[in-house]
């Protein structure tokens, strides 16, 4: 696609991004069947390319319509659309540049609306009442030490699973013990910034994440040589940090070395015999959570492991279609999201299964809410 940005914007890092990435679409189309909006909504400017043009449009005329915000606040940011794209159209690159870019035009209650509810998720002394009176689940098993350490990881807490589910984490130090891991978790308050990021405060997410790539850095020089995720939208974000600075800015190289020792769980125990570890039995069905196969590109890794532990998930319909969770996407589009939401939970348990497993903590809230079926993360079952 040709561009008119203009040259002023087009020196920023933003105009830069955005022309790089506007230029790559052929508007080929392929990305709008697999878009869950377009699925739902069957608006052009709903789809990929639709928002790709709206973006496009906005910054060669540098104003957002009442319109495009719409259209551009019903996206997921799935990136199902990046899976699909033969032209390597890094979409989810874009839209934050768009996002960044409408943010001051958004009316002031949308504005008030957007920053509590950011606050309220980051802040954990805001956070922990509530998340305790919605807690999922409690710790379930005696934490275990590892008899003989051949390693030590550093686990992510993130700020919100801690408060609603305690019991992965603890079922991943226990993982890792039993494997001969020493396990250090990071504090609550060390939130990734994904929160931040998407809500287009990118100010503070970048306070968090300076701080975050200081603290973790200097504890990598502890010995520690992996950094682990077990909800895969902080993964994500972690090893998407390297792609946020400027190639001349001091914390370039160090977010690309934070970047690139981050692992998602599934990573780190793909090639370990998990043979000693104590298994809940259960006919499962597994919903694969769109940071996993679309942001980190891991799909299909979960259920590699899970057969190879003897489990044998369902099919899935529409398996790379989102849920509805999307960080905080519940909250501001609660139609799409119930609709995604009915339509993965109808799919999901096509099947009968008595357990639900998936690897994020925001689709599993999100599909345990008025739902019977036990939904929880796939490493609670390694850790009976
Ligand atoms: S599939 Fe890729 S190149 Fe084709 S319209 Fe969608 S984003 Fe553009
Ligand atoms: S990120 Fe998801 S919702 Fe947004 S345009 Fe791409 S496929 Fe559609």
């Amino acid at each position: 696609m040709q561009t008119r940005i203009s040259e002023d914007f087009l020196q920023t890092p933003m105009g830069k991004r955005a022309d790089k990435v506007i230029r790559t679409c052929v508007h080929c189309g392929f990305c709008l069947p697999t878009c869950p909006t377009y699925q739902i909504l069957g608006d052009e400017l709903d789809s990929p390319r639709g928002r790709i043009y709206l973006i496009k449009s906005s910054l060669e005329n540098n104003d957002f319509s009442k319109e495009s915000i719409k259209h551009l606040d019903r996206c997921l940011t799935c990136r199902s659309c990046e899976t699909t794209c033969p032209s390597g159209v890094e979409y989810g690159k874009l839209v934050d540049v768009g996002r960044e870019f409408i943010e001051a035009k958004r009316p002031l209650w949308q504005k008030a609306y957007r920053y509590s509810v950011r606050k309220f998720l980051t802040t954990p002394i805001l956070f922990n009442p509530a998340g305790f009176l919605f807690r999922h689940s409690k710790v379930k098993t005696a934490s275990i030490k590892p008899q003989t350490t051949i390693g030590k990881v550093l686990l992510l807490g993130g700020c919100v699973q801690p408060a609603l589910a305690p019991n992965i984490n603890h079922s991943v130090k226990n993982i890792l013990a039993k494997l001969g891991y020493e396990t250090v978790e990071t504090p609550q308050k060390e939130c990734c910034g994904a929160v931040d990021q998407h809500l287009s405060a990118n100010a503070d997410a970048l306070i968090k994440i300076k701080h975050n790539i200081d603290q973790w850095l200097e504890q990598l020089s502890t010995g520690i040589d992996v950094i682990i995720s077990t909800a895969s939208g902080c993964g994500v974000m972690v090893k998407d940090y390297s792609h946020m600075f400027e190639e001349s800015d001091p914390y370039h190289q160090k977010a690309i070395q934070v970047s690139q020792k981050t692992q998602d769980i599934a990573e780190f125990l793909a090639d370990k015999d998990l043979s000693k570890l104590n298994l809940e039995k259960v006919d499962i069905s597994y919903h694969e959570p769109c940071t996993l196969q679309h942001g980190q590109q891991l799909a299909g890794l979960v259920e590699s492991i899970l057969k190879s532990l003897g489990y044998k998930p369902a099919a899935v319909k529409d398996s790379h279609i989102c849920c509805g969770s999307a960080g905080t996407y519940s909250i501001f589009q609660p139609k799409l999201s119930q609709t995604l939401k009915i339509n993965k939970l109808e799919h999901l348990q096509a099947s009968n299964p008595q357990m639900i497993v998936t690897a994020n903590i925001g689709c599993l809230m999100h599909l345990q809410k008025g739902n019977k079926t036990p939904v929880k993360h796939w490493v609670e079952l390694l850790d009976k």
